[in-house]
This record gives C-alpha cells, sequence and structure tokens, in this order.
C-alpha cells in the first residue's frame, strides 16, 4: 500500500508542474540563436582552399573552381592568380552537423544559422548547392558575423559606408598551394 501512495503522490507533483515538452510544429521550439540548425555559406569569403573538404569525415562537401589571373596592381607588378569558386555543395544526407567544417575553415566562410526545418520528401533535394547556402547567411545571427560583415542586406546591394563588404572582386588573392583532390562520395 506504501508504494501505491508513494506512486500516486510523484504523479500527482508532476501533473502539477506542467509539460517540458513543445508540441511541434504547432508550436515553434525556442532554440539558442547559436543553435546547429544549418551551415551557411559566405560566398565571397571562399578562397576554394578545399580545407572544409578534406576535413569533413563524411565526404558531403562537393567544391569545384578554376583559376583566374588578376592583372598587377601597380605599374611593374607581376599578375597573381586567385580562385574562382565554381561550385560549393553540401549533401545534407549525409552531414553530420559536427561542425569540423566551420571550425577548420581559415577565411570565415561557414557558418551554422539555426534553422531545421528543411526536410525534403526526395532525398536529392537535401543536396544545397551555394546559391541555397548563401540564402542561410540571412539566418546567422549578428554574434556570429565576421568582422567586417554587415548582414544580408547590405550583401544585396546596400553597403555601409564604414563596413564594405568583401566581394571576390575586392578580396586579396590568396595563394592556396597545388590543387588539392576533388573528394568523390565513397573515396577512402
Ligand atoms: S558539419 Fe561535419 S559532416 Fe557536415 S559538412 Fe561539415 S564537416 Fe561535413
Ligand atoms: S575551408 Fe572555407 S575558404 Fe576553404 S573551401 Fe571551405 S569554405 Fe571555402
Amino acid at each position: 500500500m506504501k508504494g501505491l501512495f508513494t506512486g500516486l503522490r510523484t504523479t500527482a507533483k508532476v501533473l502539477a508542474r506542467g509539460a517540458h515538452t513543445q508540441q511541434y510544429p504547432h508550436e515553434q521550439p525556442e532554440l539558442p540563436e547559436r543553435s546547429r540548425g544549418v551551415i551557411a555559406l559566405l560566398e565571397e569569403n571562399c578562397t576554394s582552399c578545399m580545407l572544409c573538404a578534406r576535413e569533413c569525415p563524411d565526404w558531403c562537401i562537393y567544391i569545384d573552381s578554376h583559376k583566374e589571373t588578376v592583372p598587377p596592381e601597380t605599374e611593374g607588378g607581376r599578375a597573381r592568380q586567385k580562385n574562382v569558386l565554381d561550385r560549393f555543395e553540401i549533401d545534407y544526407s549525409l552531414c553530420m552537423y559536427c561542425g569540423i567544417c566551420i571550425e577548420v575553415c581559415p577565411f570565415d566562410a561557414l557558418f551554422w544559422a539555426p534553422d531545421f526545418a528543411y526536410a525534403e520528401g526526395d532525398i536529392r533535394n537535401l543536396l544545397h548547392d551555394k546559391e541555397r547556402l548563401g540564402t542561410w547567411m540571412e539566418r546567422v545571427p549578428e554574434s556570429a558575423w565576421p568582422e567586417g560583415y554587415q548582414g544580408y542586406a547590405v550583401r544585396r546591394g546596400a553597403p555601409s559606408p564604414d563596413h564594405p563588404p568583401r566581394t571576390a572582386e575586392t578580396r586579396e588573392p590568396v595563394d592556396v598551394g597545388p590543387e588539392a583532390p576533388k573528394p568523390q562520395v565513397g573515396q577512402e
């Protein structure tokens, strides 16, 4: 009998406490702003160095680029080469959200955004191209913005005079060394 009353007392206490769960999708969850929901790409900061693709444990980042010659800025200077990004894709059907790609990026080109509701009926649509990854920048919290970045609206054509956004044209060419092998799904 004692055990029965103890059980009933515990049930009554829990009932009075109220629920800790949220009824998603009828209620939207209150997530911390730095939640790991989706990876955003700031394309103008990416130098196609391939570090993120090489370090990704799931080999789910696909990058293609080509080299362009930048004319010398001063008379007598030498022309330099810079990488131009053609393809940057993340396959979210493989990604395990470890964040290694964001940690290793030396150029502040990848960020977490808290959005998580991008499930798809067709698994092929979980491959986000660089345009789609770029739209997630709108959702990156201000506290995570890199130096000089003034937000998605600025990127779309309203630059701050104090902090002009870096672009593929204004960014300093970076010597990234010899071309790295391109990762393939299933490569060991
Ligand atoms: S979060 Fe991890 S698994 Fe996902 S793309 Fe980045 S490195 Fe790869
Ligand atoms: S590590 Fe950063 S700069 Fe290098 S390819 Fe990846 S996103 Fe671009």
